[in-house]
């Protein structure tokens, strides 16, 4: 856990016991660490299930997010929970979605270098909190965040293939492509089916596809949709 030495109130949502506690804490901080803040509606946490064993991690909150505070429910959420649920995914049910930054970069520009530096720490508690067996970067921005030695890269040369990252031990990392590339350039949408398919494979075979801890505190689901 990253605590600032002078920052009481990050430091209280980063001292949170439980991923509801974090939750609440962030969504409810006002948190004005960055230039961000100025220009939000709201601060969004996630979107999904924190029981779940994936997490998938996007670039930051769009319009539709920033109004209704949940991650990837506008054009490409939508694209995405519709790919996802082609291959058997609820991506409510399955996978807790969050982003690199809590707020709404004006214009949806990528993130800045600052604006990710003050906000990580949030989304390394998440992890913490979530431990997710499998982490799924979508786009460049969230590869480029997370693993830090991936300065220039092809996203061709990196979507779909399976790694590790020293400083998460036992989470597999994939990189998807962001489902927004997928809404300009159509010719990816047969790579991406064929990486949520390898994902899915995977997840199959450690008996965890479609499954999620016994965790109801932290979970939005009903009883009935708990395994
Ligand atoms: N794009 C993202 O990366 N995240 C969202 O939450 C929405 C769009």
């Amino acid at each position: 856990m990253q605590f600032d030495l002078f920052d009481a109130s990050s430091n209280t949502i980063l001292g949170s016991a439980s991923y509801t506690e974090f939750k609440e804490k962030l969504r409810d901080s006002g948190c004005d660490k960055c230039a961000l803040h100025t220009g939000r509606t709201n601060i969004v946490v996630d979107r999904g299930n924190p029981s779940a064993y994936v997490m998938v991690i996007g670039e930051g909150p769009g319009e539709n997010e920033d109004k209704q505070a949940l991650a990837f429910v506008g054009r490409a959420g939508q694209l995405f929970d519709k790919i996802m649920s082609s291959v058997g995914f609820d991506t409510n049910r399955d996978m807790l979605i969050v982003n690199v930054v809590k707020c709404r970069p004006p214009e949806n520009r990528n993130p800045r270098a600052e604006e990710v530096a003050e906000c990580i720490p949030y989304l390394k508690r998440q992890i913490e909190l979530v431990k997710p067996k499998v982490i799924v970067l979508l786009g460049a921005t969230a590869l480029k965040h997370m693993d830090k030695s991936k300065t220039t890269f092809q996203m061709s040369d990196e979507a779909g293939k399976f790694f590790t990252l020293g400083d998460y031990p036992g989470i597999q990392f994939m990189v998807f492509y962001h489902p927004a590339a997928l809404l300009y350039n159509a010719k990816l949408k047969p790579a991406m089916w064929s990486h949520v398919k390898h994902l899915r494979r995977y997840l199959e075979q450690k008996g965890l596809f479609r499954t999620s801890r016994q965790s109801p505190a932290a979970s939005h689901q009903p009883p009935s949709a708990q395994h």
